[in-house]
């Protein structure tokens, strides 16, 4: 066997290899650039890009600029002005301190540098070519700097490889530009994708100001401001959302910690603490929150991207997040105990389901939560249920594996019963639950496991429709039928959902447009990063029967919706496909983003648990149900009918 030596490897694939973490994609280069900028004190930003990113990136900026002594090496690997000593490392107040952003871009792209700083006369030009370097040369322009990116990755083939469609690579460099944009309100930003103005924000007096020439008047309407925080641990700032205002991912929250755009698991579960039995599961808040802790509590040395950061008290940052989080809340009257149960209105007048609507009235008509439970168990049940609070990371996975309920569904009473039921589940039914109380545990009416333990979960092919007949409706939520061979529970959300998908994709597929027009166009502001991913799904939005029309900025409107389609659910319906857009399946053309479309506007528009249902819909719905081909395509894979046989029955009664 042949032995390696060991050998130093060459400066440009050291650097190469950096690239390969710093520069995971366009919209990263687009952040280090950014860095820069604010770190010299740009007063004024612009950033233009062409093809995603992939043709061109271009930051200018009217900050410091740098000396021509300095350009010369700022391409280098370590190149810093930033820090000079280890001391330094502990104490961060620029954004940028690795000196590796230039050395690793200019070493997988052609870049061309033009800057010129405050006190020399000339400018200096100078290109560096996948890590070669030209020599300076002599140019003129105001203080300040430009670089300018092209060709991504053109000596790295199989990283090239990697890039997203422009689309998507668009919807990420627009993310950060507003993250960016967010986080500075006194620098003005522009941002133009292939010539189309994205973002433009003057400078502007202060966070709310900013928020509403990027999110326009709907959504800064709704945001509450925050602000406390713990002495000497973390001062907490910005602003969350009224629970009107609700999103199905994360998307809509940003993080600031000193300063610097995060993404951190410690504040977005800080601040899901604080909403605690507010919002329910698998819905999230819109947030901007400025973490302020002091410099030598903070290690931003943690991974070159420098998007992760290390609190040295994670549990007292967290914690103070979700109390100043909740003070904001409580103060804006949407009180809730961190520990207690909602003293007022929980949700906003969007959206509000079965289970919210009851949940609401049971708060609403009577004094204390012991009454209530006393007076109204099934409430009670419904109520904690509400108020169920899963693990977020098993909601999570399960989102992005496309399996968990979307956003409009109201969590609770029926998937917990439907999964308290899986036939080979050995737990007990409460195993899965985390109540809200003990007490409200107790006092909850007992399942119906005894029956229930013994329901098996059948395919809808094993029915035989001329036999069935609908008798009744359980908790509101679950039609009771019959047949020949026992009892049957339909899920009547799962069922819902499941006829409206084929009802919506058969449409689609016969370009049969059934709408209807709405008598006020429904106007929606989007965000600039939604606003990019409208521009890509609007032509399957109309085949499936939307007309929407882009007004100026960022504010679409829509006239008309496909029939069937409740006009109530439209904006959050809008708002979860855009913002779903960059999920791994999502951002795709053709059939699977219409197939995604009709999934949407079915679980939306299917009726919720908790309803009560005419007998006549009943038999509707079990007759659909039956009539619907393809099980696979079920959005959400849940059991949709639990079969009790008879034989199970007879056996349990001790009949046989
Ligand atoms: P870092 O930001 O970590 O110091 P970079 O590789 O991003 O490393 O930049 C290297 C150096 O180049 C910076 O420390 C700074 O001195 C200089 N520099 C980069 N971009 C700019 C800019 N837009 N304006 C002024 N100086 C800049
Ligand atoms: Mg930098």
């Amino acid at each position: 066997m042949r032995t390696s030596r060991i050998r130093v490897l060459p400066e440009n694939l050291t650097n190469q290899i950096a690239a390969g973490e710093v520069v995971e994609r366009p919209a990263s280069v687009i952040k280090e650039l950014l860095e820069n900028a604010l770190d010299a004190g740009a007063r004024r930003i612009r950033v233009e890009t062409e093809l995603g990113g992939r043709r061109l990136m271009l930051v200018e900026d009217d900050g410091a600029g740098m000396p021509r002594e300095d350009a010369e090496i700022a391409f280098e690997r370590h190149a810093t002005s930033k820090i000079t000593s280890l001391d330094d490392l502990h104490n961060i107040g620029t954004l940028g301190f690795r000196g590796e952003a230039l050395a690793s871009i200019g070493s997988v792209a052609k870049v061309a540098l033009l800057t010129k700083s405050v006190d020399e006369k000339s400018a200096t030009r100078l290109t560096v070519e996948g890590g070669v370097r030209s020599e300076a040369k002599d140019g003129s322009r105001p203080h300040g700097t430009t670089v300018e990116v092209r060709d991504l990755f053109f000596n790295t083939p199989a990283r090239r490889k990697f890039l997203r469609s422009p689309a998507t690579e668009n919807y990420h460099i627009t993310s950060i530009v507003t993250h960016y944009a967010l986080a500075n309100h006194k620098v003005a930003f522009t941002l133009t994708n292939n010539g189309r103005e994205v973002i433009r924000a003057s400078t502007a007096a202060d966070l709310r100001e900013r928020a509403f020439q990027i999110f326009g008047p709907d959504v800064v309407e709704s945001l509450l401001p925050v602000s406390g925080g713990r002495e000497l641990v973390a001062e907490v700032t910005g602003f969350v959302s009224a629970p009107r205002e609700r999103r199905s991912s994360r998307d809509g929250q940003y993080f600031f910690v000193n300063g610097r755009y995060v993404k951190d698991r410690i504040i977005s579960n800080g601040l899901s603490e604080g909403y605690r039995s507010v919002l329910p599961q698998g819905v999230y808040p819109v947030a901007l929150l400025f973490i302020d802790v002091p410099k030598e509590e903070v290690d931003v040395n943690v991974h070159p991207a420098k998007t992760e950061v290390r609190f040295r008290r994670a549990l007292a940052v967290r914690e103070a997040v979700a109390d100043a989080v909740n003070a904001s809340l409580r103060q804006a009257g949407i009180g809730v105990g961190r520990t207690g149960t909602p003293n007022a209105d929980p949700v906003g007048d969007r959206g509000v389901s079965g289970t919210e609507q009851l949940s609401r009235a049971a708060s609403a008509d009577t004094s204390g939560a012991d009454a209530r439970r006393k007076d109204a168990p099934v409430l009670a049940q419904q109520e904690f249920d509400l108020h169920e609070q899963p693990t977020e990371n098993s909601a999570e996975s399960l989102r992005e594996a496309g399996a968990a309920p979307p956003a409009s569904e109201s969590p609770g009473f029926g998937e917990v019963s439907a999964r308290a039921v899986e036939p080979d589940q050995e737990a007990p039914a409460d195993a899965n639950r985390i109540p809200a109380t003990e007490e409200a545990l107790r006092s909850a009416p007992p399942p119906f496991d005894s029956a229930l333990s013994i329901a098996r979960s059948i395919e809808i092919g094993e029915i035989d429709k001329t036999k069935i007949r609908p008798v009744g409706q359980l908790h509101d939520s679950f039609i009771i039928a019959v047949d020949e061979h026992g009892l049957l529970l339909i899920d009547q959300h799962v069922a819902h959902e499941r006829i409206l998908f084929e009802i919506f994709r058969q449409r689609e597929r016969d370009s049969r447009r059934e709408s209807q027009n709405l008598l006020i166009p429904e106007t929606i502001d989007l965000s600039p990063a939604q606003a990019v991913a409208f521009d890509e799904i609007s032509g399957d939005l109309e085949k499936a029967g939307f007309e929407v029309s882009r007004l100026s900025g960022g504010t679409i409107a829509v006239k008309s919706i496909p029939a069937d389609l409740p006009a109530e659910v439209v904006p959050n319906l809008v708002k979860d496909l855009l913002e779903t857009f960059d999920s791994e399946n999502r951002g795709r053309a053709g059939a699977a983003m219409r197939d995604d479309i009709a999934a949407s506007m079915a679980c939306r528009a299917a009726v919720k648990i908790n309803t009560r249902l005419t007998p006549e819909k009943m038999s509707w719905m079990t007759e659909k149900l039956l009539e619907t081909t393809s099980p696979t395509t079920c959005p959400h894979g849940r059991p949709v009918v639990l079969r009790l046989s008879m034989r199970d029955i007879e056996r349990k009664f001790h009949r046989t």
